[in-house]
């Protein structure tokens, strides 16, 4: 169990995080969400032991987690880091780059793991490739892999998707947290593109104002969102008599009292987010039909 107690830090006095507490169980799959600046890679390099805490202390287990002061060589083990550098070997291969911390004296196993790790980042076809004439995301699904070879307990990933193009993310995204619950390894993962946290995360820790306004599951938040930030990540969402409605919500009758006037129509695959005016706000609201421009409609909030 990874236990963040009472933790504080600034950079040169200027506090990121204060008073953050946490404990995520082994096999849990936690997202860490904030807006950029909030303070999320911050918190993965403090749980790495990157930086020396001003306060608080953090716990793998029974392993204190001790900053550079205390430590020589910063990284444990048990744990593995991928931060938004990749830190890899370009001028050796992509297995090479794999392979690089696994043990030479088993060579079978060595192969197998190698193997299997290229089939979850789906890199089998580029397994002799030189590193440095990769694109970036294929760089980041090789440090994705390394970070795996070696079957940490705990992995802490800082947006870990984020060069990789639209076509091959779902299906890596399934991969990577399929592998992950499947070795019961512990997972933190640093976002703030919910397409990495709905269907895979247990937990979501939100980030604001240097602290943590919410941790609860994803369908908690999602059904109860306490605040505009935590809409905000669900997606597009209005404010009604001080509620919080979500466009989806909001729903065309035949006669309401609210009256909205059509603004414009966003084509969103399967519906139209329609724009309103209702009364001197704006709203927005989901159609499955193209809503004509200045058309008067109904609303009715269902939740
Ligand atoms: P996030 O990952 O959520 O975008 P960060 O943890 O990178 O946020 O940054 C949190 C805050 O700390 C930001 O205000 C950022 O400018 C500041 N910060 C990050 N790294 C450093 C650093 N090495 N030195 C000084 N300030 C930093
Ligand atoms: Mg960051």
């Amino acid at each position: 169990m990874l236990q963040v107690k009472n933790l504080s830090f600034s950079f040169k006095k200027t506090p990121v995080l204060i008073g953050i507490d946490f404990t995520v169980k082994q096999g849990e799959n936690v997202a860490i969400i904030g807006e950029s600046g909030s303070g999320k890679s911050t918190l993965l390099n403090l749980i790495y032991g990157e930086f020396d805490l001003e306060q608080g202390e953090i716990f793998w287990n029974d392993h204190q987690i001790l900053g550079p002061k205390y430590n020589l060589v910063v990284g444990y083990e048990f744990m593995k880091y991928v931060s938004q550098e990749f830190d890899l070997m370009p001028f050796i291969t992509v297995e090479e780059n794999i392979g690089k911390h696994l043990s030479n004296f088993f060579p079978e196993e060595k192969k197998a793991r190698t193997t299997e790790l290229l089939e979850v980042v789906e890199l089998t076809e580029l397994a002799k490739t030189k590193v440095k004439t990769l694109s970036g995301g294929q760089k980041q699904r090789v440090a994705l892999a390394r970070a795996l070879a070696k079957q940490p307990e705990i992995i802490l990933l800082d947006e870990p998707f984020s060069h990789i193009d639209n076509f091959q993310k779902q299906s890596l995204r399934r991969n990577v947290f399929k592998y992950l619950k499947d070795k019961n390894i512990t997972c933190l993962v640093a976002t703030h593109d919910k397409e990495d946290v709905l269907g895979y995360a247990d937990r979501m820790i939100v980030l604001n104002n240097h602290k943590i306004a919410v941790n609860n599951s994803p369908e908690q938040l999602f059904l109860n969102p306490e605040t505009p930030l935590i809409a905000s990540f669900f997606g597009e969402f209005n404010i009604i008599d001080n509620t919080i409605v979500y466009a989806h919500q909001l729903k065309i009758v035949e006669q309401s009292n609210l009256k909205a006037t059509v603004i414009e129509n966003y084509f969103k695959g399967s519906y139209y987010l329609v724009e309103a005016y209702l009364n001197d706000d704006i709203v927005f609201f989901e159609s499955k039909h193209k809503q004509a421009l200045n058309k008067i409609i109904n609303l009715e909030v269902c939740k």
